[in-house]
């Protein structure tokens, strides 16, 4: 098989052997770049699977240390890595996991000036982040950088996914959640709790539509709303629309850039 290493061949056997992967899809991947925004709960096991499925090119973007509350569920960090970036100790578990995989790390936070430019380095943008202005903020930039969106969230017992393509007619972010909650209105990250393994759940569902948008197979989650309950292991599908009145991707737009918004807000959902 053309370009493949011997090791290569044998590493993605198990996809390669999948019809609609194939060499050719197998190759596609390696020349794939994807952003995970946030190497936490989401973010780990997102970039985890990414990395074992030869995505040659894995952005990682956070600025926080690893603290010893997040090791119940980030699992890209272990013990010994508490008091350590996150984004380091990220790239050492994906390095271990796949040598295949180059490793862009990002220790910044996200703001408006610097989102564009980091987004249009990739082909997709998979959000795994703790607050609501992180997530508009994503949403945004990927409507205005024509970039595939492909978000989760978890809180308590709860998960949500979506893929949001406007650039093929699909709803935004905003389309669907409107603006960002007061913070008054919601408990912070650390008083609502998470279950870890929810995390690994989600998590798992947004590398799987990663892979999907990446390949061009099966059919796109852009235009649903998976909503997931892990106390009743209930899942539904919702159909959701793009809103013509949408602020951002409505038939008359009033944000045409990032700095005419405002996103400071610090409303939190765990990751
Ligand atoms: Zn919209």
């Amino acid at each position: 098989m053309m370009d493949f290493t011997d090791e290569q061949i044998h590493r993605y056997a198990r996809h390669i052997i999948l019809n609609e992967v194939g060499g050719t899809g197998q190759a596609q991947l390696l020349r794939s770049k994807v952003l995970v925004i946030g190497a936490g709960g989401l973010g780990s096991p997102v970039a985890m699977y990414l990395a074992a499925a030869g995505v040659g090119t894995i952005g990682v973007i956070d600025d926080d240390t690893v603290d010893l509350s997040n090791l119940q569920r980030q699992i890209l960090h272990g013990t010994q890595d508490v008091g350590q970036s996150k984004v380091e100790s990220a790239k050492r578990t994906l390095n271990r996991l796949n040598p295949d995989v180059a490793v862009e790390t990002h220790r910044l936070r996200l703001d408006p000036g610097n989102a564009l430019d980091l987004f249009s380095r990739y082909d997709v943008i998979c959000d795994g982040s703790d607050n609501f202005a992180t997530r508009f903020l994503v949403n945004d930039a990927c409507h205005l950088a024509k970039k595939t969106l492909v978000s989760a969230a978890i809180l308590r017992f709860d998960g949500q996914l979506s893929v949001y393509k406007t650039q093929t007619g699909g709803p935004c972010y905003r389309c669907i959640f409107k603006e960002p909650p007061p913070p008054e209105s919601i408990p912070s990250c650390a008083q609502a709790g998470v279950l870890g393994a929810i995390a690994g759940w989600m998590g798992a569902m947004q590398a799987t539509e990663t892979l999907k948008e990446l390949l061009n197979i099966g059919e796109s989650l852009s235009g649903w709303l998976v909503m997931v309950d892990a106390l009743s292991c209930e899942m539904r599908k919702i159909k959701v629309k793009r809103d013509p009145g949408c602020p951002l991707c409505g038939d008359h737009p009033t944000i045409l850039d990032l700095s005419s918004q405002d996103y400071t807000g610090h409303a939190c959902a765990a990751a």
